[in-house]
């Protein structure tokens, strides 16, 4: 990155103090982002380790991005202990997870499911509404018919799962519904691979916000905003309240930053700017986004401290602290 725009990244963060004097706790930019490697994959929260081992089984030997991003996300999935993917999620307000979930390859084929009840693994059928439909999206009744006729089945165990019941049940007697996001309830998956021949693919899934209207969709199904793939340019995904990336098309924005010259770090940093300009007396709203390159850099920003990502290369397999703008009270 040039001196000349780091300087103005500096002065943008100014503008953050501007917008929220007394919480603003932006983090300069990294002036050389000079980590480079691949094969590589990120994903978000400390969930994403293990999920990344699922990607790096795929990467490791040679395989394709795509293979891998799916395989790994599906590990999260499949963790009926996770409260904000899969079956294991948290309710809507009527008592029933709905499940997002979206996929995008090198080539910007992508497929996504949205509003699913009852299968787990909705990245596996937005991987199949990609290569057997002609279409994008499938929601709601219709989604689920079509992967009950395409070979997938409905779980055979109770969802909500009981603990998760328990609390709902909890939830119920003040039903206080709530956007705010925090690290502990809220963590999306989103990942990012670029595989040994330097292809690039993602893939994103949740079950969304705990307690939220039926029938509300949040930005992880959305090609756009949870999750966007340029071959030619590279990728973004993201964590947070979705519905400030699905104003902002959060994440088709971060790989535009990025074909006009931008690091993953700084596009990441632009669109929570934007995010904040937008939403200037909003507090308590936690976005972060992760972005990556065809050159194998990385980087995250999001509005407040907390939020973090796995990495994995041949030589590392650790958790990132993404840097941020405002810390939390
Ligand atoms: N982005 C997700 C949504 O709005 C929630 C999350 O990341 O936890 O549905």
């Amino acid at each position: 990155m040039s001196r000349r725009r780091f300087l103005k990244n500096l002065s943008l963060a100014g503008a953050g103090l501007a917008i929220n004097p007394l919480k603003s706790a932006a983090q300069p930019l990294n002036p050389d982002p000079s980590i480079k490697d691949n094969p590589l994959v990120i994903s978000t929260w400390i969930h994403g380790m293990e999920a990344n081992a699922g990607a790096w089984s795929v990467l490791e030997s040679g395989g394709d991005a795509l293979d891998a991003v799916q395989k790994g996300v599906a590990v999260t999935e499949n963790d009926l202990n996770n409260r904000s993917v899969g079956l294991g999620g948290r309710p809507d307000r009527d008592g029933h997870v709905t499940l997002d979930a979206c996929i995008m390859d090198h080539d910007s084929r992508c497929g996504s499911v949205a509003f699913l009840e009852d299968i787990i693994h909705p990245i596996d059928v937005a991987r199949a509404v990609m290569e057997k439909t002609p279409h994008v999206m499938l929601v709601g009744e219709g989604a689920q018919k079509w992967a009950l006729e395409n070979g997938f089945s409905k779980a055979t165990f109770e969802v909500p799962v009981p603990p998760v019941q328990k609390d709902y049940e909890e939830w119920l007697i003040k039903s206080e519904y709530k956007t705010g996001v925090n690290v502990e309830n809220h963590d999306t998956i989103g990942m990012l691979a670029l595989d040994a021949s330097g292809r690039m693919a993602g893939a994103c899934t949740t079950s969304g916000m705990a307690y939220k209207i039926r029938g509300r969709v949040g930005d992880s199904p959305i090609i756009g905003a949870g999750l966007f793939i340029d071959g030619d340019v590279g990728g973004a995904t993201a964590t947070g309240v979705g519905e400030a990336m699905i104003r902002t098309a959060g994440c088709a924005s971060v790989v535009e930053s990025m074909r006009r010259g931008a690091s993953p770090e700084e596009a990441c940093y632009d669109i929570v700017q934007r995010i904040l300009k937008k939403h200037p007396g909003v507090n308590g709203m936690q976005v972060g986004f992760l972005a990556m390159n065809m050159q194998g850099e990385y980087g995250g920003y999001s509005v407040y401290n907390g939020f973090n990502y796995a990495l994995r290369t041949k030589d590392r397999n650790e958790m990132v602290d993404a840097k941020y703008m405002r810390t939390w009270e």
